[in-house]
């Protein structure tokens, strides 16, 4: 049996992806959005400062509108995305409602790094929100105005680094990274059998890049690489970080009490 982590956090952003959020027959699983808004209406009860970074708005919208393949064309994407993301916050709206809590919806672009009045504007909403007693702000991507192509990148890229990022700029003493995956695994657990759950990361070295494989599911843009990006920029800003499965959204209450759940990355290992 492992070592109790030390997890001291106030402030806590959890990312969730859309292969969390959206079941292989292309329903979204509601047991994981109703546990999720009891865990993280608990905490904001506590007393903590809690974000939600959440995907799913393309997987939703593909389950609204029944396509079957992710679109290849953007301009697709983006309607697809907004579809599912009127819906995606309607549902999370209901789930956090019963446990008398409302949500906060904020869709932002790359300006907000780029654009120090955009980056001022955000800041100051998300200050507000944070402050409000009842009120969890739910981040996504705007993905109806991000481009990435010429001269233009609006876009974030993925919710991996999104919620990374979102973890820099509102101070967050952790991010949990809610997932289809245990943690970080020496090799592709789905391929190699003995591949081993790794604990803790203090560092993002070439092993552990290799380690971290291909891309992601059907519904979302993920994979282990823009995992290990966002655990980069975590580090960098010497933020901790746990990437662990998300099917039982109970599993931030291990975390927070020091259960050793997932990988931690952290630059002070225990
Ligand atoms: N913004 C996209 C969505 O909500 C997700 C991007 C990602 O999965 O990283 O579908």
């Amino acid at each position: 049996m492992q070592n109790k982590r030390f997890i001291s956090a106030d402030r806590i952003v959890v990312k969730i992806g859309t292969s969390t959020l959206i079941r292989q027959n292309s329903k979204i699983n509601l047991k994981v959005i109703k546990k999720l808004a009891h865990v993280l209406s608990s905490l904001k009860k506590d007393g903590k400062d809690v974000v939600l970074v959440s995907s799913g708005a393309i997987g939703v919208g593909m389950g609204v509108l029944g396509i079957d393949t992710r679109p290849i064309k953007i301009s697709k994407q983006q309607a697809v995305a907004a579809v599912g993301q009127a819906e995606l916050m309607q549902i999370y709206n209901e789930a956090f409602h019963e446990y008398g809590m409302s949500v906060g919806q904020m869709l932002i672009t790359r300006d907000i790094i780029d654009y120090p009045e955009s980056h001022t504007n955000v800041m100051n909403s998300f200050q507000e929100l944070l402050s409000m007693e009842n009120t969890i702000p739910i981040v996504n991507e705007n993905d109806t105005v991000t481009v990435s192509e010429l001269d233009h990148h609006t876009k974030f890229g993925d919710n991996d680094q999104l919620s990374a990022i979102v973890t820099n700029l509102v101070d967050a003493d952790l991010l949990i990274m809610l997932s289809d995956i245990d943690g970080f695994y020496s090799a592709n657990p789905l391929k190699v059998p003995d591949a081993k759950l790794i604990d803790q990361i203090t560092k993002i070295n070439p092993d552990i890049i290799a380690a971290a494989g291909g891309h992601g599911t059907k519904f979302g843009t993920g994979g282990m690489t823009t995992k290990l990006k966002a655990a980069e920029l975590i580090l960098k800003h010497n933020q901790q970080m746990v990437l662990t499965n998300g099917k039982n959204p109970e599993v931030i209450f291990n975390i927070l009490s020091g259960e050793p759940v997932g990988t931690l990355f952290t630059k002070n290992p225990q």
